[in-house]
């Protein structure tokens, strides 16, 4: 019997890390490989980033997933095979899928060009599997075509660090002066992109780590310390990417008459109360949620154009939770990618 005849006694199995709810561990799986049904792509998984949207969800701090469910939701991956209707993709293309997985197309908030609030929006690794696996199905009309060159696990973060970090800079409007609060995966993508537009930036750390702001000074960062500091000059926008609560009256503080504070995670702890001076002077808070198609195709026609170089640390798929553990731990500089066996997996670290 051939194993790769499909639909047979011995059908193609690939392996998955699920999340099925209660304790925060995913359990490896393995799955029989689907057909693309009409519209979809079967993707074939290079690499697929760590995000803490992931970490949120295995912790139970987003409401209404549909379990059990393959988090992940910056995949990288060739088509493997193409569902009827499609067109535009071809077998063994590269395409990156994100978070917003699909959207009605009729609500009000789609038919004004907000996908990214629609009513019955179904998301990436949350409500659809995602890329913590060999093999994965997406809807051809949200994936972006993917440089055929680049190295997967350089373009993972894009995906939603970068496109989340840059929808998170366009809502802030015209800035000159801008602070990055959590400099991690997001905040060292749209660090570049600050530079290349000339804003400049300061970068806010947990206080005390020198590392990270090292990190963020390498990446052109005018000032960097401790998020209880305060930066040499008021922030035209604070953008927040640290789930800390405690940090929004922090940048409220930090930032200039009219200036905005922006919150670019799906969850943070509790905001404490705040006096209303620090508001006051036409300061705004806002929170930036999910990300529309053209967020998408603007800034990955950005990037290579920067270009956009990301700092990652690969794991093998195998090794998802520790790759969650280290994100929980902030013992990550830049983001974490997962790799799939068969795709130049790194070698177990100790
Ligand atoms: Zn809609
Ligand atoms: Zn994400």
């Amino acid at each position: 019997m051939n194993a790769r005849a499909r639909g047979g006694a011995a059908p193609e199995h690939y392996l998955a890390m699920v999340f099925r709810g209660g304790e925060a561990a995913l359990r490896p799986e393995l799955r029989p490989l689907p057909r693309p049904g009409s519209g979809e792509l079967l993707l074939r998984v290079e690499a697929c980033g760590v995000c803490r949207t992931d970490l949120h969800l295995v912790d139970g701090e987003l409401p209404d997933p549909v379990l059990p469910v393959v988090p992940g939701h910056e995949i990288v991956g060739r088509v493997e095979a193409v569902g009827p209707g499609v067109t535009g993709f071809e077998p063994g293309r590269r395409v990156g899928v994100p978070w917003l997985g699909w959207t009605c197309g009729s609500c009000r908030h789609c038919r004004r060009e907000r996908e990214n609030l629609c009513d019955r929006a179904r998301f990436t690794g949350y409500q659809i599997d995602g890329g913590y696996a060999e093999m994965a199905l997406a809807d051809a009309r949200y994936c972006f075509p993917l440089p055929e060159d680049a190295d997967p696990v350089a373009l993972a973060p894009l995906l939603c660090a970068g496109l989340i970090g840059y929808r998170t800079l366009r809502l802030a409007g015209p800035v000159n002066v801008v602070g990055l609060y959590g400099f991690g995966a997001a905040a060292h993508i749209l660090a570049q992109v600050l530079r290349h537009r000339g804003v400049r930036f300061h970068a806010f750390t947990r206080p005390g780590d020198a590392e990270a702001q090292g990190f963020a000074r390498e990446l052109g960062a005018a000032w960097a310390g401790g998020s209880d500091e305060l930066p040499p000059e008021p922030l035209d926008a604070a953008l927040l990417f640290a789930p800390v609560g405690a940090l929004v009256p922090t940048a409220l503080r930090a930032v200039d008459k009219g200036g905005v504070v922006v919150c670019g995670g799906i969850h943070m702890s509790e905001i404490p109360s705040f006096p209303y001076r620090i508001l006051w002077e036409e300061r705004s808070i806002r929170s930036v949620a999910n990300l529309t198609r053209r967020d998408g195709r603007e800034f990955l026609a950005l990037a290579p154009r920067i270009p956009v170089r990301t700092e990652t640390r690969p794991y093998p798929l195998t090794e998802a939770n520790r790759a969650l553990a280290d994100l929980r731990a902030g013992r990550l500089r830049g983001a974490a990618v997962l790799v799939p066996p068969g795709h130049g997996a790194p070698a177990e670290r100790g």
